[in-house]
């Protein structure tokens, strides 16, 4: 059994609290190790260390720092095949996906290493006579990163690179569902040659989060996850003083035109909608159809999701299982309601068979048509491998019930109309907008981030915003030479 404790001052740390949680391989249902789940006195030390490294790294020059940046990056590169093991024996998605997830952390590491240019401020000479004005953006401090189970990597992936780059430390609590991509990240610094102290792993749940929104020592937390913790963190975190971006949960939907390709519509719902099982913020779960077109589309999504091969991750399959056995059942438990309130279920997941061990935590994807917005299908986030259509008379009436929606993360049109795409990506309440593209996850220098109930806060993660989080402003106003003697004078200053 594997003890995965956290990362204190550069090196593992099993911490003080004696409580640990089980860790599992979703495919077999197996316990593989046990997670150490730290109380406040454990959050405290952790805290303790990433303020004591922050003057020191703070005070590096930008081109050191960046040096550093560029070798993580080189050494992530290289081994990415081992992180993305971890990824699937602890999080269950197939070994495929977990690499496209590090690619796309990577990218977040190459924006980070041009840290040098996205730092420059503006200069201003001669405001006033001899007078000049000049910004710069500095560092704010130890931070917290809270990230959830469903991308173990990437997610931490989207702020770190930049929190460090920009001279802070940082503080990562990752999910303690899928601990050990965080401890590997950090080994992977620290052979980068990250001074000790600068990335600190703090495993735990609640106790570790309430530590990291509480103490003084944080300055800004970065959360990722669920609706409700992320509306929690917000009030908790910004009540204490910090700065905060939460982003919640989703429920992303795919406006489908009559004049669709519907092939092309076919394949990226059932990529968008199946892909990571449906554990993706990003995961397309409601397809609205809007006209005639549901008659022609659901028979060739069905085609298409009845082939995905279900099974162990690491066995060339398409799709894994769910991340624990609790989840799998919930997602379950969704079917039955949508068959309960009236959906047709056109393809059933709850009768998969899957090429992987019994105890692993299977569902097949699920097809459920004639879905109507009051359903628990429709108003609930699933986050699972379940696919709803909801037919719509018109566009205005599809785009009234996404604009309704209370989440807002991401969401698509499919049509080969240019008035109507420019139209929708126009009008539509969503913080990410595909056009033909089912996950529309933005490259590393614009930045991901929704709308509404899918995120609390004004900052996005990653691109300029994300360097814009992470620093706060600074405006010096001098004069040189020193100016002669001018006598009292209490007046509001003006410029000469
Ligand atoms: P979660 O909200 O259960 O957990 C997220 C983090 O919060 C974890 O680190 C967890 O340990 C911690 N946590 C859990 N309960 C807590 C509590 N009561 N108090 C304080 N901290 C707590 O989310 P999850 O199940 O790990 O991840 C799935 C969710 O994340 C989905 O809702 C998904 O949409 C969302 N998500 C959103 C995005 C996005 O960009 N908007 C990206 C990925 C995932």
């Amino acid at each position: 059994m594997r003890e995965i404790g956290h990362w204190v001052d550069g090196k593992e740390f099993l911490g003080s609290s004696g409580d640990t949680a089980p860790v599992t391989d979703p495919a077999t249902g197996r316990v593989t190790g046990r997670v150490s789940m730290a109380d406040a006195a454990d959050g405290r030390v952790a805290i303790a260390s990433a303020k004591a490294a922050f003057p020191a790294w703070r005070d590096l020059s930008l081109t050191k720092r960046t040096q550093i940046v560029f070798r993580f990056r080189e050494l992530l590169d290289q081994r990415r095949p081992e992180l993305a093991k971890l990824i699937t024996a602890e999080h269950g998605k197939v070994l495929s996906d977990a690499l496209g997830e590090i690619s796309r952390g990577q990218e977040v590491v190459e924006f980070a290493c041009g840290m040098p240019h996205l730092l420059k401020g503006a200069m201003t000479e001669n405001a006033s006579t001899s007078v000049d004005v000049c910004s710069m953006r500095q560092p704010l401090g130890p931070v917290g990163i809270i990230s959830p189970f469903n991308f173990p990597a990437m997610v931490p992936l989207w702020f770190f690179p930049i929190a460090i780059a920009a001279g802070n430390t940082v503080v990562l609590k990752p999910s303690e569902k899928d601990p050990s991509a965080a401890l590997w990240l950090a080994e992977l610094w620290a052979e980068a040659g990250l001074p000790a102290g600068v990335f600190t792993v703090l495993q735990g749940g609640k106790t570790a989060v309430d530590e990291l929104l509480t103490n003084p020592g944080i300055k800004a937390v970065s959360f990722v996850g669920s609706t409700p913790i992320a509306q929690y963190v917000y009030a908790t975190a910004s009540a204490h003083g910090k700065r905060v971006q939460a982003l919640g949960g989703a429920k992303n939907h795919m406006l489908v035109l009559p004049d669709a390709d519907l092939d092309a519509t076919a394949d990226a719902a059932v990529n968008a909608g199946f892909g990571s099982a449906g554990e993706r913020c990003m995961a397309v779960s409601v397809v609205v159809a809007v006209g005639d077109v549901a008659d022609r589309l659901v028979p060739k999504i069905a085609e298409r999701a009845a082939a995905i091969r279900v099974g162990d991750g690491t066995r060339s399959c398409d799709m894994g299982p769910l991340v624990t056995a609790q989840h799998r059942d919930k997602v379950a438990g969704y079917i039955d309601s949508g068959e309960r309130n009236g959906a047709s279920v056109v393809l059933d997941g709850r009768h998969v068979r899957p090429d992987g061990a019994a105890g692993g935590f299977w569902l097949g994807p699920t097809l459920l048509d004639h879905v109507t917005p009051e359903m628990k299908v429709y108003t609930d986030e699933i986050f699972g491998p379940v696919l709803s259509v909801v037919r719509a008379g018109s566009y205005d009436e599809a785009m009234t019930l996404i604009n309704t929606n209370p989440y807002g993360n991401g969401a698509c049109v499919f049509t080969r109309d240019g008035g109507a795409a420019r139209r929708f990506q126009n009008e539509v309440e969503a913080g990410m907008v595909g056009v033909n593209v089912p996950v529309p996850v933005p490259m590393a220098y614009y930045s991901f981030g929704g709308w509404k109930n899918s995120l609390f806060g004004d900052t996005h993660a990653h691109g300029t915003e994300g360097v814009h989080f992470f620093t706060r402003g600074k405006v010096v106003t001098s004069r040189w030479p020193e100016p002669a003697r001018s006598g009292l004078d209490l007046g509001f200053p003006e410029n000469s």
